[in-house]
């Protein structure tokens, strides 16, 4: 567990409890993660966490961040670092509406979202590389590379194609950025064509932030870039309820290794009032135990959920009037019942 930051500190102990109570007999231990350890230590990740957290199988994750470190290296040297070296090139992002009062959508037939954004976790605009020139001056220049290989861009899309029902969107920008759009676009053909019973589609962008308000009920799996899917998936979290109860899974599905985490950050506006919603961390620990092989208590931990949801039980942003430890005992509740 890395509870890390602000609000991450108070939604990974609510997904520890509703683990317990859904039955998870794991070893949980916590790691002194953080930015007050950055902050006297100067080391993000400690060599001795680190080797836990490489030898875990699996990372329940919080948030990192805080307004006293505003030190990129702190955020890179945590959350990038574990993705970039655990090589978690998958990021699933799923958009399920549990409840129809969640939606923002004036017209019905257009709510029965249930989607994923597959989204690329390892390579992009997110690497790091590029630099500024003459920087602070009139004249400066900054190069931010976006990098796609042809290993990281066939990985991530027969990954879609593992876990389509129906159908794979791909979202590029290939008539704009055509380079790692090339790549995208005969990498897709190649891969699509090895998967004929799954239907195929291909959007830019701007189109698929425009028919994903317009009706989101029409996608199953859309795969993207790691800068797309950062995007798309703020957009596709707040279709079905807003960031606090958007989950994620970061995952190898090679190695096994995986992450999880809300989408959420730390929150810094409501963190440690008991505002925050802790659906979003008690998903991604049900994403969790799906990835671990317990099928049926990920099941359990969704119908909880889903249920304390419609009940009304839950946290401010969705509709109800409890603090962020009353929301995870109304899904302990369910559980238990
Ligand atoms: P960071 O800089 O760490 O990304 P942020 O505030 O910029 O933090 P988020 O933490 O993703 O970004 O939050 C955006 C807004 O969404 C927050 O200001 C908060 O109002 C709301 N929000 C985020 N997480 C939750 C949550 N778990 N419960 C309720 N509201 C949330």
């Amino acid at each position: 567990m890395v509870p890390c930051d602000g609000a991450g500190k108070e939604v990974v102990p609510e997904a520890v409890k509703v683990l317990r109570a859904a039955g998870a007999d794991f070893e949980f231990e916590e790691l002194d993660i953080n930015a007050d350890a950055y902050l006297r230590d100067g080391v993000p990740i400690p060599a001795d966490a680190w080797k836990k957290l490489a030898a875990a199988d699996a990372i329940l994750f919080g948030a990192v961040g805080d307004p006293r470190v505003p030190d990129p290296n702190y955020l890179a040297g945590v959350l990038l670092r574990l993705r970039f070296e655990l090589d978690l090139y998958v990021n699933l992002r799923p958009a399920k509406l549990y409840d129809d009062r969640l939606s923002p959508l004036r017209r019905e037939e257009r709510r029965h979202i249930d989607l994923m954004v597959v989204r690329e976790n390892t390579e992009g605009a997110y690497v790091g590389m590029g630099g500024r020139f003459k920087k602070g001056t009139a004249d400066e220049v900054a190069i931010q590379e976006d990098v796609n290989t042809h290993l990281g861009v066939m990985r991530i899309i027969e990954h879609a194609f593992q876990i389509a029902k129906n159908e794979v969107v791909m979202v590029d920008k290939s008539n704009a950025m055509t380079f790692a759009g090339g790549l995208w676009q005969e990498r897709w053909k190649d891969v699509a064509r090895a998967h004929p019973a799954i239907k195929t589609r291909h959007l830019f962008v701007d189109a698929a932030a425009m028919q994903l308000v317009k009706d989101p009920s029409q996608f199953d799996v859309i795969v993207t870039s790691n800068l797309f899917g950062d995007v798309l998936s703020d957009l596709t979290a707040e279709l079905v309820g807003g960031m606090g109860i958007a989950p994620s899974a970061n995952i190898n599905p090679k190695t096994g290794r995986g992450l999880f985490e809300p989408v959420h950050g730390t929150a810094p506006d409501i963190a440690g009032k008991g505002l925050v919603n802790p659906i979003g961390a008690i998903l991604s620990a049900g994403m969790m135990v799906q990835h671990l092989g317990h099928h049926e208590m990920a099941s359990a931990i969704e119908g909880a959920v889903e249920s304390a949801i419609r009940a009304g039980e839950c946290t401010r942003d969705v509709g109800g009037n409890l603090s962020t430890s009353q929301a995870g005992d109304a899904v302990v509740k369910r559980l238990r019942d």
